[in-house]
């Protein structure tokens, strides 16, 4: 596989039970860019993206033939590394979903819950993911209040930052914005065009 292709697609088929819902899809992912996934509603868009972190694994009736390379190694039907997987590559939702915690509580759960922080300053990994998607300045005197009170950008940004605390390699957004105003959405595309210097970003929208 070549060097700049992050996730790759062999003939991949799809079924939920009888339903095939998606067809022979071939398709690459190019390393550090943004790669847009654009289609009508029910095409398979959330489909296809959740192929790439294995969250189809959740529904009983899915059944996947074909491969899914990441970085020239299939990871479907593999049992092996779930969770190491999910660390790779994560997935940022259609509506911001932040815990109800604390906006310091929620930067840090991913990399707590998979046991990341041991070798790591929690407050450095907290203050470096929330200054990557420019949250930094509007919240670092208020850490410890309710992730809730944010407006839904903000949001959003938080649960982008719950995200890169990890490290991951791939960020998967399925419609971040459409929960959002065209001015939050506007800065919210500026910060995948900013992150994908680091990280390859697959991006479902209807914005061209
Ligand atoms: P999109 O994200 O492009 O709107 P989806 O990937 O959500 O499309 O859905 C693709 C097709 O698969 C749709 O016809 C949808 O009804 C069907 N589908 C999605 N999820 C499930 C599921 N869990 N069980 C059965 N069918 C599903
Ligand atoms: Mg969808």
């Amino acid at each position: 596989m070549q060097d700049n292709i992050k996730l790759k697609t062999i003939n991949l088929d799809l079924f939920y039970g009888k339903f095939h819902a998606l067809k022979g899809v071939n398709l690459e992912i190019k390393k550090n860019a943004i790669t847009s996934i654009i289609g009508p509603s029910g095409c398979g868009k959330s489909t296809l993206l959740r192929v790439f972190n294995r969250m189809n694994d959740l529904i009983e009736s899915v059944r996947i033939t074909g491969e899914c390379l990441l970085d020239g190694e299939n990871i479907i039907g593999s049992q092996a590394g779930l969770n190491e997987l999910r660390k790779r590559i994560g997935l940022v939702f259609q509506r911001p979903n932040p815990f109800p915690l604390s906006i310091y509580e929620n930067v840090l759960y991913g990399v707590k819950i998979h046991g990341l922080l041991e070798k790591r300053n929690p407050d450095e990994v907290a203050e470096g993911s929330l200054r990557k998607t420019g949250l930094w300045n509007h919240v670092k005197d208020k850490l410890g209040d309710s992730a809730m009170s944010l407006s839904p950008e903000q949001k959003q940004r938080l649960c982008v930052s719950r995200l890169i605390a990890m490290e991951p390699e791939v960020i998967l957004m399925d419609e971040p914005c459409s929960a959002l105003d065209p001015i939050a959405t506007a800065k919210i595309e500026e910060l995948a065009i900013e992150l994908k210097s680091r990280y390859t970003i697959v991006i479902v929208t209807h914005n061209m």
